[in-house]
């Protein structure tokens, strides 16, 4: 029979992160194509509610590997796990969520099998006979398309496939022994604390007046707050905002933050990285105001604008205001 297709169940706090149902679109994809199996690996302890959870995620299989070692393992030693476990049942390809974790857990892996990693992927198919990867360059604008011959480890950003419809037929759940004894043990993780609610909830919002990195300069928030607010909407902003300090997490769209589907999405200053298009692009009209007519969000405006958004902004702003009063 050929390779199978194993995909990396992403977890924590006994939830199934939803970049697996990702990764088991785009490993179902490949497996039918190279006529192989698709099988979900699961690692950790008490893995009970994480595998039921699986059973009609579409896997034909579920390695499951559960082990009182595992329930504090950082990235070395669950590499370590994951690479003894591709030994086992030699894996055609390993498809893995680029995501913090997938990042650090990518190269390990691909080194300790001696095989390929390709990160920061957007799409794995079939092209010309050939498996090929898909990854960015330069900020989005250009991609890069690598054909794979070998056995890899394939890291995909989030939101590249959307999720795997249910399966009507359980997955088979196979318990996989792994020697434990000998896992490195030089970092551990001490807990999962959850994010406390902030005081916004931007999920719910149906306006969004969101900033980027175009802002320049915490100073200048205060211009892009004031449309919002004459909108009647909240802001929000893509991942360097937050990782500045500029505004709180929970403002954050994007694969590592928030999902929202308002009504208007008005991006001020913002690129359109996947991370942050995965986020948003379900809005029900987005509008994208930047400066460079190549910016990849304009890839999903219904309306783009391309300009300065310190012009722009303050003349909606004025217009909203204006219209406001006139209904008020
Ligand atoms: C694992 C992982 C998870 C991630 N999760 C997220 C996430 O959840 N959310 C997220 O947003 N990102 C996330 N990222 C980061 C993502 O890859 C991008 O780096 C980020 O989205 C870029 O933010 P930006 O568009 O604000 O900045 P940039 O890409 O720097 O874009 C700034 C834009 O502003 C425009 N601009 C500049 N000045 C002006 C002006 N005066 N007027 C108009 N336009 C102007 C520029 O032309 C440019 O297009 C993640 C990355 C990784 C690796």
């Amino acid at each position: 029979m050929a390779r199978a297709v194993l995909v990396l169940v992403e977890h924590a706090g006994g939830k199934v992160d939803s970049v697996t149902s990702q990764l088991l679109t785009a490993g179902r994809q490949l497996a039918t194509q190279l006529n192989g199996g698709l099988v979900a690996l699961v690692i950790g302890h008490q893995l009970d509610g994480v595998v039921g959870a699986l059973k009609i995620s579409g896997a034909d299989k579920i390695l499951r590997v559960d082990d009182p070692a595992l329930a504090s393992a950082a990235g070395e030693a669950q590499g370590q796990v994951i690479a003894q476990v591709a030994r086992q049942i030699e894996p055609r390809f390993l498809l893995i969520g680029y995501s913090l974790v997938g990042m650090e857990l990518t190269p390990a892996i691909a080194t300790l099998l001696g095989i390929n990693a390709f990160t920061n992927c957007v799409n794995v198919e079939m092209r010309d006979g050939a498996v090929t990867v898909t990854r960015p360059l330069f900020d989005g604008t250009q991609h890069a398309h690598i054909a794979l011959d070998e056995s890899a480890v394939i890291a995909l950003q989030k939101g590249s496939f959307a999720p795997l419809e249910p399966s009507t037929k359980e997955a088979a759940v196979e318990t996989v022994a792994i020697d434990s004894m000998n896992l490195p043990s030089r970092s551990q993780v001490l807990a999962i604390i959850e994010e406390p609610a902030g005081d916004v909830d931007i999920g719910k919002a149906e306006i969004i007046v969101s900033i980027g990195r175009g802002i320049g300069n915490e100073d200048k928030i205060p211009i892009v707050a004031e449309l919002a607010d004459a909108l009647g909407g909240v802001l929000a902003c893509s991942r360097p905002v937050v990782d500045v300090g500029w505004l709180p997490r929970e403002r954050q769209v994007g694969a590592s933050g928030k999902t929202v589907t308002p009504k208007v999405y008005l991006a001020c200053g913002i690129s359109g990285a996947i991370q942050h298009l995965t986020g948003m692009r379900d809005s029900h009209r987005i509008i994208a105001i930047n400066k460079d007519p190549n910016a990849p969000i304009f890839g999903v405006a219904h309306i783009g604008v391309v300009g300065d958004l310190f012009e722009i902004v303050p003349a909606l702003t004025k217009a909203a205001k204006e219209a406001k009063s006139l209904r008020d």
